[in-house]
């Protein structure tokens, strides 16, 4: 990939442009947690962007997607935003960083990715957090790197149209090879876990399927999850967020809120204590219990949470009967990947029955993606 961008690099501006990367990601516990002040607990893989960069001496922004052979020339001010999509996403960058008080001038661009495109590994976050690291790198800004983060959550926010929270941003600028970070939604302090899970595998298996629910549904899971923290707010005025709550404390509330509330808060008081559950077990390299846990997850957000589907419970399902450590469907739900921790003599067996038995029942194969936690946005 190196190669190629700066072949293009050169042939489109005549020298080679100084090369920067960024990287997708993964979750592996801690669903439906950020909106609650929880945790979650993501990490960079080992697929995401790359960009050759450097500056023009003009006031325009000049680049080039490989991926979608298409160039794209944008001014720097606010009125000068792209039409084109991905282009969008880089102009959003130079703003939000222009609107921190960075400098921002004119510069040519050519990159490339391999972060498969909405399947729930955030290409979108690698992108942005590849220009945002690269931007003051350059123009030497000094922005620090929790701001990068939320300078790619602005653009999603400002000129893509996208409510997203921090978590992609975050691991994409600040994941590390052979660690998972867990970040509190609450005090936004995050703390690196070491994730080395020699003899196993982590595989994503997208089920390429997109239920239309997906976001009236998570705005009815967020009401209840608000009105089982103020029912035990009355009791425990220390609850800010229902992440804040101990289980007992929603036992006490339980007959002054729809049984539906008290099934999503036991969900997600539940999966606050799994991360914290799942550190302890990383801290001892016991991937066994962290794989339970995942199980754990992947029941609560089907049973209790009320957010997998047919597709991704099948998935989960013959994950357990052949004996994978952990699966559990990973994002908001409705569709998208589940996230598998299998042994290594047990991955060649699982992936052509998940290929062929999914396939069988619904008619299109899945997508198979091996990731490696790997490090994330920097200067190569
Ligand atoms: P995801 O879940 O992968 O973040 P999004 O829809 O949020 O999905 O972001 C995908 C968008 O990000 C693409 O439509 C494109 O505009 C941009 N993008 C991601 N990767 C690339 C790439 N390699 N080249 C160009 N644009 C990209
Ligand atoms: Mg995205």
């Amino acid at each position: 990939m190196k190669q190629k961008i700066q072949e293009k690099f050169k042939a489109l501006f005549g020298e080679e442009g100084v090369l920067y990367a960024s990287a997708g990601r993964i979750n592996l516990i801690g669903e439906h947690t950020d909106y609650n002040g929880g945790y979650v607990f993501p990490g960079a893989i080992d697929c995401g962007i790359m960009a050759a960069i450097k500056v023009n001496g003009t006031p325009k922004v000049k680049v080039f997607s490989l991926d979608y052979n298409e160039s794209a020339e944008f001014g720097l001010n606010e009125e000068d935003v792209p039409d084109k999509q991905w282009a969008r996403y880089i102009f959003g960058v130079c703003r939000e960083t222009i609107k921190r008080g960075g400098k921002v001038e004119g510069f040519n661009a050519v990159f490339a990715g391999d972060v498969p495109l909405g399947a729930g590994l955030s290409s979108s976050a690698a992108l942005e957090s590849c220009f945002a690291f690269a931007l003051n790198d350059i123009f030497g800004n000094g922005i620090d790197k929790f701001e990068l983060a939320k300078i790619g959550q602005s653009t999603e926010h400002n000129y893509c149209g996208v409510k997203c929270g921090i978590m992609d941003q975050f691991a994409s600028v600040f994941g590390k090879e052979g660690a998972l970070i867990r970040l509190n939604c609450k005090t936004l302090e995050y703390k690196y876990f070491p994730f080395h899970p020699k003899g196993y595998k982590l595989v994503l298996i997208d089920s390429c399927v997109k239920h239309e629910l997906a976001s009236s549904a998570y705005n009815k899971r967020r009401a209840s999850c608000e009105n089982a923290a103020a029912a035990i707010r009355k009791n425990h005025p220390e609850v800010e967020f229902l992440s804040d709550a101990k289980r007992v404390w929603l036992d006490e509330v339980r007959e002054q809120i729809p049984e539906e509330d008290f099934l999503r808060a036991e969900y997600v008081i539940g999966e606050v204590q799994r991360v914290l559950d799942v550190c302890d077990a990383l801290e001892r390299d016991d991937y066994e219990t962290v794989g339970e846990m995942m199980y754990q997850t992947h029941f609560g957000l089907s049973r209790l949470y009320e957010v997998s589907c047919e597709e991704l419970d099948f998935l989960n399902k013959l994950a357990r009967k052949m004996d994978v450590t952990g699966s559990r469907v990973m994002g908001g739900g409705f569709g998208g990947c589940t996230i598998n921790l299998v042994k290594e003599e047990l991955y060649d067996g699982f992936i052509a029955a998940a290929k062929e038995q999914f396939a069988a029942k619904f008619g299109h194969a899945p997508k198979i993606y091996d990731v490696v936690i790997s490090d994330g946005a920097r200067k190569l």
